[in-house]
């Protein structure tokens, strides 16, 4: 059976703009549904909290993520390995102790993180993880609502509002990469307009640049690899942006230097971008004076290894009574600062996240793709780095699952080609192990200078 993924893609655009719409419907209603002003209020209510309040704040929460550990498998069998009970790590220095939690852990076995059965209202999750290769994760319906107020306070910091209309560069195909213009639909539901990021290039840049001055867009929101390519052809080729953007926020992905450079010459402002990841062990905010805000009240974070080099964000989620997780290891890095901030808020610092950059494909034409949504698909490896050579063609190393065989290099080639396109060949190599950097981490993408 085709996916919906694939019939939406083959759909008439009139069709495709209602089946956005229909799924945005259902996505508003989830994350802003019953209980998110309630939610929203508590953030915003704890936005200038003193250290003291934050501290007993978070040892309580803290507290109770153990409380809801000590029902999973996963957990007891972690006490049961150290003789120890669950309250014997309520302290914060004592709490430091315990083994970090890793990605493949959950990813092998989830099922044995899971405090209580699954309900009705509890929803599977999918995020590629930056091994790319996908995780599932059960999340309840309070934790879903969570991410999104803790996300909501800092867009509010500024000046947006759940009713700014914006326009939106997401991961997610919005039509065929045969489809010619236009490049964008109208999801009336979200307030946004959706514009395609797998078909921005110098050729296309002065439509996408029109339909914005069109609607007088305040607000761009997206992929920072898919901003800044737009961005750089607007300043390469002198094209005019008369929308008055007053805001462009990133997620998803790290941000580098030269891309938020591009964009401020581009559109203006200075681009914004938050931290998080889907398992909402962990996440930060920026705040209007630049400084990235670890929100204390949303997970406790803390970093781990030589503070002479990065350090793993290592983080133990507040919300989710459907997964519980303690000091998961986000696979990210970050330095913290010991500087306190300009605007007052009272949590600590971090200096960049490092880790998630830069992971794009270049295809022939110029645009830049994002490899992450094809590692979505379910592929039968384990860990996965993509290989660009100097002539664009694509080596993959994988490390294969069990009983690897011709047809899971097939689909391996074919989620990537959906992506990327016929033109440029792609190898797949299986591989022991996918190398890592020196600190550590597996790279999605690496790029032959
Ligand atoms: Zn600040």
């Amino acid at each position: 059976m085709p996916s919906v993924e694939s019939v939406y893609l083959r759909s008439p655009r009139r069709v495709q703009t209602l089946l956005a719409n229909a799924a945005s419907l259902k996505e508003w209603r989830r994350r802003y549904g019953h209980g998110f002003d309630a939610l929203l209020a508590d953030y915003e209510s704890r936005d200038r909290w003193t250290r003291e309040e934050l501290d007993a704040f978070s040892d309580a929460q803290r507290t109770l993520a153990l409380a809801r550990a000590a029902r999973t498998e996963h957990y007891q069998e972690v006490f049961r390995r150290l003789g120890a009970h669950w309250t014997d790590f309520v302290h914060r220095e004592a709490f430091s102790q315990l083994p970090v939690t890793t990605k493949q852990e959950l990813r092998e076995n989830p099922e044995s993180f899971r405090p209580r059965g699954q309900l009705p209202t509890d929803r599977v999750i999918g995020s590629s993880g930056t091994t790319g290769v996908p995780l599932k994760l059960l999340k309840d319906a309070e934790s879903t609502q969570a991410h999104w107020a803790v996300w909501w306070r800092y867009r509010r910091w500024h000046g947006l509002d759940l009713d700014t209309p914006y326009a939106l560069f997401g991961g997610r195909r919005i039509m065929h990469t045969d489809q010619g213009s236009p490049y964008w639909l109208h999801n009336r539901v979200g307030r946004e307009t959706r514009y395609s990021t797998h078909h921005i290039s110098r050729v296309t840049a002065p439509e996408y640049v029109g339909q914005l001055n069109a609607e007088r867009t305040t607000w761009i929101h997206g992929l920072s690899s898919s901003i800044a390519n737009l961005a750089r052809f607007i300043v390469e080729d002198d094209l005019r942006v008369t929308a008055p953007v007053r805001v462009v926020s990133l997620g998803a992905e790290g941000l580098l230097p030269w891309q938020a450079d591009v964009i401020e010459q581009a559109f203006g402002p200075r681009p914004i971008h938050h931290y998080g990841l889907t398992e909402g062990a962990a996440n930060a905010s920026i705040c209007p004076d630049g400084s990235l805000h670890v929100d204390e009240d949303f997970g406790y974070v803390e970093l781990v290894g030589s503070p002479d080099e990065p350090q793993r964000i290592v983080g133990t989620p507040f919300t989710n009574e459907a997964t519980a997780l303690l000091r998961y290891d986000t696979g990210d890095l970050a330095r913290a600062l010991t500087s306190t901030c300009s605007c007052g808020r009272a949590t600590w610092l971090l200096d960049g996240i490092d880790g998630r950059s830069d992971e794009t494909i270049e295809l022939p034409d110029g645009r830049l793709v994002g490899p992450r949504w094809a590692f979505r698909e379910k592929l039968n490896v384990r860990e996965a780095q993509i290989v660009q050579h100097r002539d664009l063609g694509l080596t993959v190393r994988v490390t294969p699952g069990p009983a690897w065989g011709e047809h899971d290099e097939l689909d391996v080639v074919s989620a990537l080609r959906t992506y990327v396109g016929e033109d440029i060949p792609i190898k797949v190599q299986p591989v022991e192990s996918v190398p890592k950097t020196a600190s550590g981490k597996l790279r999605l993408v690496v790029r032959e200078g």
